[in-house]
This record gives structure tokens, sequence and C-alpha cells, in this order.
């Protein structure tokens, strides 16, 4: 329901916030769109992957981030579940892990195809730890990242393959500072910062940071790292996002 992605190049002390400020103000921010879970995942510098997620209300998420603290770090997606797939559970909630852990993805919408992917990748020896359509994705994306090597190729391979409405987000331990995102049918937007940047289902996700955005056209691919934006459409031809103040009093 609610999405948020954030990069920066410099550290905690520096920005004067870390990527789980970033994802939890802007989720805090989306929270009227209305939510059953909550999620975040992180990549530190040092290449891990963390994440944490609860069903209820975000006080529920941050209780448990008090209970097992996250490690530091500048590379963060967050995400606010309205259940369409699987009912409001912990293992339901957003993100969903594969590769061994490695990698962290987030969703809204709903992926249409998701049973017969489901299927294949069960066939190939892949575990589900929950009822959503979404974990597909995730799975389908860790497959086609091992093939190119490539998150963003990967990402366009991906959305080739799923039918339905989707906003993708996705972290990789092996790459601190990139979040790789995609949509179809359902919003995305880029925010620009100074050595930083995000990503929000609406501007609410960064207004407390950024007024400079960026739309993203349907079907299209954008991998932020702190200093570039690179958007693409499916067959990986670079695209201009469009530019807009948000002009917008909070
Ligand atoms: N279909 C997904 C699920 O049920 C995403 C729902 C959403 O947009 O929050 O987990």
């Amino acid at each position: 329901c609610g999405i948020v992605g954030f990069v920066s190049s410099s550290t905690p002390e520096t920005a004067g916030h870390g990527a789980l400020d970033v994802v939890m103000a802007g989720l805090t921010r989306l929270e009227y769109r209305g939510y059953d879970s909550a999620g975040v995942a992180l990549v530190t510098a040092d290449r891990t992957l963390a994440s944490a997620k609860k069903a209820g209300k975000l006080s529920a998420l941050r209780e448990e981030l008090e209970a097992h603290p996250l490690p530091e770090a500048m590379t963060g997606i967050g995400h606010t579940r309205w259940a369409t797939h699987g009912g409001p559970t912990d293992a339901n909630a957003h993100p969903h892990l594969a590769d061994g852990g490695k990698l962290a993805l987030i969703h809204n919408g709903i992926i249409e195809n998701f049973a017969s992917l489901k299927a294949a990748l069960q066939d190939e020896g892949v575990e589900f730890e929950s009822e959503t359509d979404t974990e597909v994705a995730a799975h389908q994306l860790a497959k086609n990242y091992r093939a190119s090597g490539d998150l963003a190729q990967a990402m366009r391979d991906t959305a080739k393959q799923l039918e339905g409405a989707f906003t993708l987000l996705a972290v990789h331990a092996d790459l601190p500072g990139t979040v790789v995102a995609a949509r179809r049918n359902s919003p995305l937007v880029i925010g620009l910062g100074e050595g930083e940047n995000f990503l929000g289902s609406d501007v609410a996700a960064f207004i407390d940071y950024t007024r400079k955005a960026l739309e993203i056209g349907q079907d299209e691919v954008v991998t932020i790292t702190p200093d570039s934006v690179l958007i693409t459409d499916l067959e990986g031809s670079e695209v201009a996002g469009e530019p807009f103040e948000v002009d917008w009093d909070t």
C-alpha cells in the first residue's frame, strides 16, 4: 500500500538521519492510506541485509525494532501492506526475502499470474514462507539476478514475466547504495536529494527531505544510487523521467 526507498552516500552523523529514520518517517507520512502490516529492509555498507516486519500498526514494528535493533545502514526500503493474497500475518508482511536472505522485495498491487509462477519455482525446489502473490516476485527476481548478475536487468526480466499491477522495490546485500524498482498500473515517484535519492508510492514518502521529484512512466525500471538515477524501459533503453516540484504545505 505504501512504499519508501532510500539511498545515501553520507553517514547517519553527517546526514542527520539513517536509512531506517527516513524509511520510518516515510511510512508514517503514508499511514493515511490505511494498512494492516509493515516492514523494512536495510543493506549495510559491509554487505549484510537486515529486515523486520510485523502485522499491525507501525507502532508494532517500532516495538519489534526496539526489541531487536537493526544495524546502521544508509540503504533501505519500507512497506505498509494492505493484504490482498494471504491474511495480515507477520509472515505475509513485506519485505519478502529470497536468495538465501540476501535479496528483499516489497510490492504494492496484485500479481495475477502468481500461481503458475509459484508452481514452476516450487518445481525447481524454491520454498515459500508466505501465502502472498508478492513472494513469487522475490524468488523470480532472485532467479533472474543469478542468471544475469545485474539487478536492474533482473528487474526488467521479472517485470516482463509478471501480469497485473505492481510497484516493486528491491535491495540486495551485494549492492549497498542501490535500490531497484519497477512499476505497472501502480504509482512510483523518485525524490532527488543531495548525495541521496528516494523512491515513494507518492511524494508524501519523501516530502520531509526533498521537494524535487521525477515521474516514472508505465513499464519502466529505475535504479537509484546516492548520486545517480537511471530509468529504462523494459528493453533496457534509457528514458527521461518527468521532473516536477512538489508544491505541498506540510
Ligand atoms: N498483493 C500483495 C499482498 O497481498 C500486496 C498488497 C499491497 O498492495 O499492500 O501482500
